[in-house]
């Protein structure tokens, strides 16, 4: 059972900016509470869409991106319901780290998460128990993160169901984001977007630079694709122009064969830019063991043919390090 509570009244008409108080008893706070942001607008007859950011708190365009939305937006622009969770994993917002400073946790691998767990367990727990099931659809902006940065694209989260699949396929490219890429991250079922997704609620992710700075240019796409998907749903007036992502340009990272990862220690030298074309067999970087430079650098071969989609930063790696990630075209049915 949730001990979460809200001032925020889901039904009511208007704007509303608060928080979700999830109590937490550490050592300097023995009956206080973490407090999550949550703002609702809601205005005459029309569906309601999840806009979530900060699940990563190392991740910037989308909590900009939702605070400005929530500061600009009055009611009498919309149609129907938006819920903001701008900085859903507070903790780990405030700490500009991917996962929590609380209880270590990635808060996007603990979905559907548990109302009796640790407090980003409780917050995965509060998102797929009382939010989702009030939600038609569901939107969480991520980027690269401290670790990667990733050319802007809008994500499709894979669904079986061929209706759902459809509406993804749709409203993703109504964001319009340079590229649409199909990403299960290995089939990981722990994510948000896979557990909105069986939930039945059409599902948008992104992907906006990272390196953990803020991007001028993924901050632009992310204002737009917001507002795009929005438009898209009818909750605001139509865009005026027609996207420019097109459903045969959508690619897809390959499973195991996207992910070139370290097999060593050492510093990562890439050997393509961002968007470069490369084949799978040709060499990605090399590992250079900068105390020992007698020894030859190690080299890392691509595994798939597609574009450099995703790089590590910084160039410090040890074995297992995820340094590049190729995005293929995708091939498979999206009807
Ligand atoms: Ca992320």
């Amino acid at each position: 059972m949730s001990t979460a509570r809200t001032t925020i009244d889901f039904e009511r008409s208007g704007k509303q900016v608060g928080f979700v108080d999830i109590p937490h008893s550490p050592h300097e706070d023995a009956w206080g509470a973490t407090r999550i942001p949550l703002a609702v607008i809601k205005n005459a007859k029309g569906p309601t869409i999840i806009l979530q950011a900060g699940n990563h708190g190392d991740e910037y365009e989308g909590p900009i991106t939702l605070g400005e939305l929530i500061r600009e937006l009055d009611p009498g622009m919309i149609s129907g319901r938006i819920i903001f969770l701008p900085a859903v994993n507070l903790p780990a917002v405030l700490a500009g780290r991917r996962t929590s400073p609380v209880d270590g946790l990635n808060l996007n691998r603990t979905f559907p998460g548990n109302p009796g767990g640790t407090i980003t367990q409780q917050i995965s727990a509060y998102v797929s128990d009382v939010i989702m099931p009030i939600g038609d659809a569901y939107v969480d902006l991520h980027s690269g993160g401290s670790s990667l940065n990733i050319l802007p694209s809008a994500i499709i989260e894979p669904a079986s169901d061929p209706e759902l699949r459809k509406q993804n396929v749709e409203a993703v490219l109504a964001f319009d984001a340079p590229l649409t890429v199909v990403i299960d991250n290995l089939g990981e079922p722990r994510t948000s977007t896979a557990t909105s997704v069986r939930a039945g609620l059409v599902t948008v992710g992104t992907e906006m630079a990272g390196a953990g700075t803020v991007s001028i240019d993924a901050l632009d796409i992310c204002r737009r694709g917001v507002r795009n998907v929005l438009a898209h749903f009818g909750v605001l007036p139509p865009a005026g122009q027609k996207p420019g992502a097109r459903r045969e340009n959508i690619l897809r990272i390959p499973g195991h064969d996207g992910y070139v990862l370290a097999t060593s220690d050492g510093v990562f030298e890439p050997l393509h830019r961002l968007g470069a074309a490369v084949r799978a067999g040709e060499a990605a970087g090399r590992i250079h063991n900068l105390g020992d430079p007698g020894r030859t650098p190690e080299t890392l071969f691509y595994a798939a043919d597609g574009i450099v989609y995703g790089q590590r930063q910084p160039g410090r790696v040890v074995a297992g390090n995820c340094c590049v990630t190729v995005a293929a075209r995708y091939e498979g049915d999206l009807q």
